[in-house]
């Protein structure tokens, strides 16, 4: 007998015939012999629709009522999926995130998960019952309704698991598993069975939109096994875990991309000590997050200095550029919005540096300039041109030969 977390997304929720659908698969579970806690997202444009009606009387709710707004669409949920197993002859009972004592931090609408009493669910699944959690939130230390943010009922899924010490937490969404592309890009884009957390950060933070990024931060943290699969079709998924002797390190797993970044140049900046803080610091005080940072020194000893932020923060970070340079008496400012960022992926890259000139290879041979480079150990980044998003995916991902899977030592 296992203990199971399983989590259904918005979609899979999304109407009663669908849910009656989740009853189904959670009695199967239970009938293999398992215990299983459902925790649940509330039905698919239910948090949107709170949202507008809270922005239909002011743009400025107050954090913490918003969060009591916006906690009901999962209440609703669970209620609605305790009648329908209960319905159908299950006995069940349904919680919300403070009946289950999952304690936050009180940053409104972002809150963090402190702490999770496992208590009171280790009692009902004993007795017999599905246990049905509501995501997404939880309560503060004097009892105020938090909610985690958005997705955040993947993170309530994998810290229930975590707090009960279940042997798998399931994530069924819309998509079978996690891809070693996105297959809206890549026609032949393949399933991969396994891949690592810190992999799978590197895709989710990437843009393949998945996971909450949390939820795979909180998973390696506390050593989940996490599983993502269809709620609509049945297979294995993609198990995302810790890697270890029985899994073969892929040397290559996927190729990601991020169309959300923008980029932004100030040129000719006196080669000073102190000069990059002084360019980046007021970014950082408008809290504009920075992902890549190029500096080159010219030959006239003035520097260029590259910087990709997120593109929803472009025209911010352009007008402050443009206050530093006249203040630091830089040349000039210049930007663009229409790049990507591509990516390949793989915890086994660590020792094959040949993977970053392979891949640089393939795209000037498709005449795809490169405008930007970065490395972590298991990847290796590049910004190109917006329109050249397909191409270069595609480009890689016959390259490096994923049409077979995640490229191993053995596979080749
Ligand atoms: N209902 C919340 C949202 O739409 C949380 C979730 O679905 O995970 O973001
Ligand atoms: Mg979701």
């Amino acid at each position: 007998m296992a203990l199971i977390v399983q989590k259904y997304g918005g979609t899979s929720v999304g109407t009663v015939e669908r849910i009656q659908a989740v009853a189904d698969k959670v009695i199967e579970t239970k009938k293999q012999g398992h215990q299983v806690v459902v925790v649940v997202s509330a039905m698919s444009g239910e948090t949107d629709r709170l949202l507008s009606l809270a922005n239909n009387i002011t743009q400025t709710p107050t954090p913490r009522e918003l969060d009591v707004l916006l906690s009901t669409g999962e209440q609703a949920t669970i209620a609605l999926l305790s009648m329908a197993l209960e319905e159908k002859g299950q006995a069940a009972v349904s919680y919300t995130g403070g009946q289950v004592h999952i304690r936050t931090d009180n940053e409104h609408n972002k809150a963090r998960i402190v702490d999770i009493d496992g208590a009171r669910v280790h009692k009902q699944l004993n007795d017999g019952k599905i246990v049905v959690i509501a995501g997404f939130q939880g309560v503060d230390e004097d009892g105020n309704i938090t909610t985690l943010g958005r997705g955040g009922s993947d993170t309530t899924a994998v810290a229930m698991a975590a707090a009960l010490k279940a042997d798998e937490c399931r994530i069924y969404t819309d998509v079978d598993g996690v891809y070693t592309a996105d297959p809206r890009v890549v026609e032949d884009a393949q399933r991969l069975v396994s891949i690592t957390y810190e992999e799978m950060l590197e895709m989710a933070s990437l843009g393949s939109k998945v996971l909450q990024i949390r939820s795979v931060e909180f998973a390696r943290k506390y050593n989940v096994n996490l599983r993502v699969l269809s709620s609509f079709k049945d297979g294995p998924g993609t198990l995302i875990t810790d890697e270890d002797e029985n899994m073969e390190a892929a040397l290559i797993s996927g190729i990601a991309h991020n169309k959300d970044e923008a980029k932004l140049t100030i040129v000719g900046v006196p080669d000073n000590p102190g000069i990059a803080s002084k360019i980046l610091g007021p970014i950082a005080d408008a809290n504009i997050e920075v992902d890549m940072i190029v500096q080159n020194v010219g030959v006239d000893n003035s520097t260029d200095f590259t910087f990709t932020v997120n593109r929803t923060d472009y025209d911010r970070a352009l007008s402050i550029l443009q206050k530093t340079a006249k203040s630091i008496k830089a040349k000039d400012v210049s930007g663009d919005n229409k790049i990507v960022k591509i990516s390949v992926v793989g915890v086994g890259m660590r020792s094959h540096a040949g993977i970053a000139s392979t891949m640089f290879k393939a795209l000037a041979d498709e005449g795809i300039n490169i405008q930007m480079i970065s490395t972590s150990e298991i990847k290796v980044s590049v910004v190109v041109a917006e329109k050249y998003l397909e191409l270069g995916v595609r480009t890689l991902h016959t390259t490096f030969g994923l049409e077979n899977g995640a490229i191993t030592e053995s596979n080749k």
